[in-house]
């Protein structure tokens, strides 16, 4: 599969990779670019890489990441059908919280990768990723409460981090239902969008949305900085 969002995604990968741009890159084994379908429908936005993630250089792996498996099948999805990012793609030393400094240098990677996949539907996966799209709001009050951008055509769904869930099990329904919530919210942004936006996979069996334009009408480029 080669056209202008892989090129794009795939650079977007290979800067984080070699980034330097906040101190969080001194402590990292592996950047955490991100990692699913380049044409998912759905982007998930957590808050940072954790031990196995920096380990492995992937996103939500360990009980976070088989928590998000078991949700996503609740609605027939696979993690390869989606595509998964946090807000900080380095490791913050102990797991702490990521500092405000470090958000904004790493948010135009963010950006990036948001523009230039052009998602039916942003889900945030804890309090930072959620600050992003509802800033001032509060996790408990906002869970599983989307709105729908009818400018961008988009959704955004925030929700409870995994590891809430797991630190707080009463939790669990109200994910649950959250997730079993995302078809129909999906159906309602592909009416939006004339109802031909695609059915995620990793495949190769869908349509990819078109890459997004900047004003000039151009693909997006990777200019960062
Ligand atoms: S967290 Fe982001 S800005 Fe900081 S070093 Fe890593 S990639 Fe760069």
């Amino acid at each position: 599969m080669t056209d202008d969002r892989v090129a794009v995604l795939d650079g977007i990968a290979a800067q984080v990779r070699l980034c330097t741009l906040c101190d969080l890159y001194k402590g990292r084994t592996h950047a955490v670019p991100g990692a699913g379908d380049y044409h998912a429908e759905i982007l998930f936005i957590g808050e940072g890489p954790g031990f196995y993630e920096d380990q492995k250089g992937l996103p939500f792996v360990g009980r976070s990441g088989d928590y998000l498996e078991k949700m996503l099948a609740l609605i027939g999805y696979t993690r390869d059908q989606v595509f998964i990012t946090n807000v900080v793609k380095c490791r913050p030393p102990e797991n702490r919280d990521p500092l405000p400094d470090e958000i904004t240098a790493c948010k135009p990677y963010l950006d990036s990768q948001e523009a230039t996949m052009n998602p039916l539907l942003i889900a945030t996966l804890g309090r930072f990723s959620m600050n992003r799209y509802f800033p001032g709001g509060k996790i408990t009050q906002l869970h599983g409460k989307p709105r729908i951008d009818a400018e961008a055509k988009r959704a955004y769904m925030p929700l409870f981090h995994p590891a809430a869930v797991l630190r707080n099990p009463t939790l669990e329904p109200q994910m649950a239902a959250a997730f079993k919530s995302i078809p129909a919210l999906l159906e309602k942004v592909r009416e939006m969008r004339g109802g031909n936006a695609p059915a995620s996979s990793s495949s190769g069996g869908s349509t990819p949305p078109p890459p997004s334009k900047d004003k000039d009408d151009k693909p997006i480029q990777l200019s960062l900085f």
